[in-house]
């Protein structure tokens, strides 16, 4: 029974996922390998689906909802990371499992975390609070931001949007870097946008698929 395997064989799990699924595909940025070596991602999913906590893809939490690939994770954290510095506040969009939110905070980031839904919301949350991470898990409409907490130097977006959100990009400081993936229900770009003294400049990271950001600057709910 993988359930009952115990911390050393998750670690050994984790370790090879670094080396296998980010470091031999280019994450090259050592804050991020670091991070993700030290986060027990198996935490962060439901005991019947565990065993799949280190496999290359993303996996189902329930809720029609799933915690990311591990190396979309790293992609979207090394992305977010080229804010200028000093790296303070980051908001994460789609709470889900809590797992970018933790990555983020183990990086040192102050994290404000919106899910849309309350029951993601809550075990987040509790699974946050058990293995020591202090995010300010909200529940709200993401698409919208978090006014009250803003500027964030790094907006990371867990979910696919039409279009990017502008109230996200709104809520950058200047240096300050939202990643979101934007496209079609089925389709989307990784993208990159940066604030800069006079505007934003925008750039493509890679084809991406995520499940759909709802709200009012995402998809209507179906
Ligand atoms: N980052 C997550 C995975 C995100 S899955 C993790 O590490 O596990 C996408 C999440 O976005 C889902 O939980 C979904 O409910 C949420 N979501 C979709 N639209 C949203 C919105 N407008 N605001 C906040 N969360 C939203």
């Amino acid at each position: 029974m993988t359930g009952a395997l115990d911390e050393a064989a998750w670690a050994a799990r984790r370790e090879r996922m670094v080396r296998e699924q980010l470091a031999a595909r280019g994450v090259v940025d050592e804050r991020v390998l670091g991070a993700m070596g030290r986060v027990l991602r198996h935490r962060f999913l439901p005991e019947r689906v565990r065993d799949e906590a280190y496999g290359d893809h993303p996996v189902s939490i329930g809720d029609g909802q799933t915690i990311s690939q591990p190396y979309i994770v790293a992609e979207m954290t090394a992305l977010a990371l080229t804010a200028a510095p000093p790296l303070r506040r980051a908001l994460d969009v789609g709470t889900g499992s809590g797992y970018q939110a933790a990555v983020l905070a183990e990086l040192g980031l102050e994290v404000v975390s919106l899910e849309r839904l309350a029951s993601l919301a809550k075990r987040a949350r509790a699974t946050l609070a058990e293995l020591g991470y202090r995010v300010d898990v909200r529940v709200g409409d993401g698409s919208l931001g978090c006014p009250d907490a803003a500027p964030f130097c790094a907006i990371v977006v867990g979910a696919a949007a039409p279009e990017v959100p502008a109230a996200l990009a709104e809520q950058l400081r200047p240096g300050g870097v939202l990643v979101v993936p934007v496209g079609s229900r089925g389709l989307q770009e990784l993208t990159v946008v940066r604030r800069t003294p006079d505007g934003f400049v925008r750039e493509g990271a890679g084809g991406c698929v995520f499940v759909p950001l709802v709200g009012e600057q995402g998809w209507p709910e179906r």
